[in-house]
């Protein structure tokens, strides 16, 4: 059986705690069904899945407040977030490619690709994925962290950015950090990645390790950055929300670790 993910104006339809529908629950969606699309699945336990946008509510569902994505992401962790993710993900692509950006014509959904083709021009559009950087920039027991200019923004993280095109990764992590904060770096290593539709990037994260400059943050984005020791960090992001904070984490448990020794 089908499971949907239901969505009203780009807020999540829960089931509980849970953003799966089993399709039997609703005698007819199709009224009430804005757009609809499959999301893939990509591992092996994941039912077949559609996500779809409501043009407003069935009286099934009236009762249900919307949940931002981004509220069911920090209530409920990354691991339970991926799939209702990946669904908003796909119906906002879907949303903002429906017309040929060549010809303006209209584009139609093929499946099982996933992907929305001019029929005039006879070419492919794939789901939108947009690659950035996040990178802890290291000195020995002190690790540097930011905190945005973005409006209610109270906890410091790793710097991030998107790479721009014709850049590699390893030369967007070392421009966004001497753009963000006037510092140079070296010994630029990758390390994990993890997708974030908000709405569509990949976030692919680094550490680098400190050589000179002073701290100068880029008033436009950042409103304060510092060294803090790595016993001694200010508010962070949950490890289990983002990879900026199993970032965090691992290089202060390791420090730490090898400390004790
Ligand atoms: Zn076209």
């Amino acid at each position: 059986m089908t499971h949907l993910i239901l969505f009203f104006e780009g807020r999540l339809l829960l089931n509980g705690d849970s953003p799966m529908w089993p399709s039997n629950r609703f005698i007819d969606l199709d009224a009430v069904t804005h757009c609809r699309v499959h999301v893939p699945s990509l591992v092996a336990d994941q039912p077949p899945c559609d996500a779809l946008q409501l043009s407003s509510l069935p009286a099934q569902l009236a009762d249900i407040e919307p949940m931002p994505v981004r509220q069911f992401l920090l209530h409920q962790g990354f691991d339970a977030f991926i799939l209702a993710g990946r669904a908003s993900q796909l119906l906002n692509w879907y949303r903002t490619h429906r017309y040929c950006g060549s010809c303006g014509a209209r584009n139609v959904l093929r499946q099982p690709q996933r992907a929305l083709m001019c029929p005039r021009c006879e070419v492919d559009y794939y789901p939108r994925i947009n690659p950035c950087i996040i990178v802890l920039v290291t000195r020995g027991e002190q690790i540097l962290l930011a905190r945005s200019v973005r409006r209610g923004a109270t906890f410091f993280s790793c710097l991030a950015g998107f790479i721009e095109p014709g850049e590699s990764a390893e030369q967007a992590v070392a421009r966004e950090v001497y753009e963000e904060v006037g510092l140079s770096i070296t010994n630029i290593r990758y390390v994990k990645s993890q997708p974030w539709p908000f709405p569509s990037q990949l976030m692919l994260g680094f550490y680098a390790d400190y050589v000179d400059g002073e701290i100068v943050p880029e008033a436009a984005e950042i409103a304060e950055a510092h060294w803090y020791d790595v016993d001694k960090l200010p508010e962070t992001p949950a490890p289990a929300i983002s990879v900026a904070g199993q970032l965090i984490q691992e290089y202060c448990d390791a420090v730490m670790a090898s400390a004790d020794q």
